[in-house]
């Protein structure tokens, strides 16, 4: 039995800029194309790029979806109203669709610059434009018929008035007897959801100059330009891509992220493609990976229905085609080709697999359908979500419930190559968290005494819930002069270390850059929801300060903790020491007149955590400047 698709009527008043354009087969909106109207294209090889991989990049020589490659000639035809004249020339429209560069209304690029740069050069789309032709009716005519009705009418109207001047066969490109790319681009904006003249791709069974113009779309063309409507109709009508709904901004076929700068094409369609090579991993490998953006993507096959069913995730940033994305990092995604559509938000052909799913037992996050979006933490990246496994993500399984066996690790910040572990334990580098190492400093042989120096710090922690810090200063002119380094040069010349509670040094960080997580007692440990750590120090080295922060629901106020990290320059090191008091309860005293009396010898704070004294006995505050200040109540 088929589901039924929406809501249409609460959707269209709850959401009116987010409405898809979707997909019309016999006058009905389908989710995605039928299996026997389908696009095809015979698909082949192209020139390797070279990688920074480790591991062999796949061909993909089988797409799941029609993979047209080369050159594409695509039709447009233009039609306009009595009731709504063609508001831009036929000149403005080519350039739209194939000027390199096209800016016009802040576009960013033309349509063809669009598929050439999330393709990586491998499908030049040319449209050959045509118009405009003058409609029989006025354009409220075609949108008050029922249903598709209207636009269906349209579009025969086109094809038959443009039938003596083109050879509609120029448009079959791969000669298999149907056109991939006709488009009907008509003047004024699309009116209501689902009716009339609404955008969306079409079928027709129509046959002219021995090809059936079985695909086509449908555009408006309001007088303003951009290009969203264009590229994800032509996703439908080309490639076969259905809507992503409970998907996200992710891709340019799940929700409308951005109009002028459309977000690209997610990298497992790219990769399904051949835009980007896929790398195959299994259980059985361990890798450490280097990658960068629009490079290849990881897929990780379901053991039990390989053809079917897998894990897929690559490194995303947000920049260029997908500027409009609030996070970077590897990015997963769940498939499974044997689900059609992308309906509910439970079970779906392709759905995020989101990096802040870590420890809970579901993955229906607010990025999704019906309040599309995207989330900095969907990315895995250094710190909070460096890792993924099993036991970490509990709701994310193979559909039938059973394990996926999937392990990676030691995931490292995004800038312009990325590294992760595939499995564990990588290289000599990187040690797992229960193992530490004592450095040997380049330039002194292993005989050599460090001398250590302590710069001991304390702060306090309000009770957070969602990993608030307070920055905390490190002293970076005193670390300098104690190592013998200009405040500059500590940066590039200290290596940096956490210490465990013993004053062995540590070379991994297990926080987000140089940071590190701690349990209790101050040992170093990997984020771990379920595990002990429980307070990080994420230290920038370039200013010399340090976030702090703890895990939500795992302290309570008046806990204590003391954390180590150091950094070591030749034969010297500095430890800082750090000792965080969880607070009592905070109140921000903004006004120093008004806060005057209080609760006597209640601690007061600056805003960078440090304490600048205590009320008196009588609860008058100490002598301070003018400022934001934290009270601390016991
Ligand atoms: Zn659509």
């Amino acid at each position: 039995m088929k589901k039924n698709i929406f809501l249409p009527c609460l959707l269209l008043f709850a959401f009116p800029t987010m409405l898809f354009a979707d997909i019309v087969y016999q006058g009905k909106r389908v989710q995605e194309w039928p299996e026997e109207a389908r696009p095809t294209f015979n698909n082949q090889n192209t020139d390797k790029p070279s990688f920074l991989l480790t591991r062999t990049p796949v061909t993909q020589n089988k797409s799941h979806y029609a993979a047209p490659k080369g050159k594409i000639y695509s039709l447009t035809l233009l039609v306009d109203f009595s009731d709504k004249p063609a508001p831009v020339t036929v000149k403005e429209v080519e350039e739209w669709l194939n000027k390199e560069g096209f800016n016009k209304d802040g576009c960013n690029g033309s349509v063809r610059d669009y598929y050439l740069d999330v393709s990586n050069g491998q499908l030049d789309i040319t449209n050959e434009v045509f118009g405009w032709y003058r409609a029989k009716h006025p354009k409220s005519w075609y949108e008050n018929l029922k249903d598709y009705t209207g636009s269906d009418s349209l579009m025969k109207e086109v094809f038959a008035y443009f039938d003596p001047q083109i050879d509609f066969s120029r448009y079959d490109n791969d000669k298999d007897g149907t056109t991939e790319a006709i488009n009907i681009v008509y003047a004024g904006a699309g009116e209501t959801w689902g009716q009339g003249l609404w955008p969306h791709s079409g079928w027709s069974n129509e046959k002219r100059d021995g090809v059936r113009l079985t695909h086509h779309q449908m555009t408006d063309m309001p007088g303003k330009f951009s290009i969203y409507v264009f590229v994800h109709e032509s996703g439908h009508m080309i490639f076969g891509w259905p809507d992503l709904y409970w998907y996200g901004d992710y891709c340019t076929m799940g929700n409308r992220a951005n109009d002028l700068n459309p977000v690209a094409i997610n990298d497992f369609y790219r990769a399904d493609q051949g835009w980007i090579p896929f790398v195959d991993v299994t259980s059985e490998d361990v890798s450490l990976e280097t990658t960068k953006p629009n490079e290849v993507c990881y897929r990780y096959k379901n053991p039990a229905r390989p053809e079917k069913e897998g894990l897929v995730w690559s490194y995303v940033r947000n920049s260029g085609r997908d500027k409009v994305l609030k996070g970077s990092g590897l990015l997963m995604q769940h498939y499974d080709f044997s689900i059609e559509g992308n309906s509910a938000a439970d079970k779906l052909t392709l759905r995020i697999v989101h990096a802040n799913a870590a420890g809970k037992s579901n993955d229906n996050v607010k990025d999704q359908w019906p309040n599309p979006g995207s989330d900095a933490n969907a990315f895995f990246k250094s710190g909070t979500y460096s890792e993924f496994s099993d036991d970490k993500y509990p709701a994310i399984r193979w559909y039938n419930g059973s394990k996926t066996g999937l392990k990676i690790t030691d995931i490292g910040t995004p800038g312009e190559t990325m590294q992760f572990c595939i499995g564990e334990n990588c290289s000599a580098d990187a040690p797992s968290s229960s193992s530490s190492s004592t450095p040997k400093p380049e330039s002194s042989s292993s005989s050599v005494e460090i001398t250590v120096q302590k710069i001991a710090l304390e702060t306090t922690l309000p009770i957070s819930d969602n990993y608030a810090s307070v920055i905390l200063d490190l002293n970076g002119s005193e670390v300098a002069k104690i190592l013998g380094l200009k405040r500059t040069e500590i940066e590039d010349k200290v290596e940096f270390y956490g210490v465990e509670p013993n004053g062995t040094l540590n070379s991994r960080t297990t926080g987000e850059g140089t940071g590190h997580w701690f349990d209790k007692d101050g040992k170093i440990v990997a984020w771990d929801v379920n595990g002990s750590s429980i307070v990080f120090s994420n230290v920038d080295l370039t200013t010399m300060t340090t976030k702090i922060g703890h895990m939500p629901n795992k302290v309570k106020a008046g806990d204590t903790f003391t954390v180590r990290q150091a950094v070591v320059y030749g034969s010297k090191q500095v430890t800082f020491e750090i000792k965080v008091t969880i607070e009592g309860g905070t109140t921000i005293i903004r006004n120093i007149e008004k806060a005057r009396r209080g609760k006597p010898e209640n601690k007061i704070f600056n805003v960078l955590g440090k304490p600048v004294g205590q009320r008196t006995a009588s609860g008058e505050l100490p002598k301070l400047p003018k400022g934001i200040y934290v009270e601390f109540v016991k």
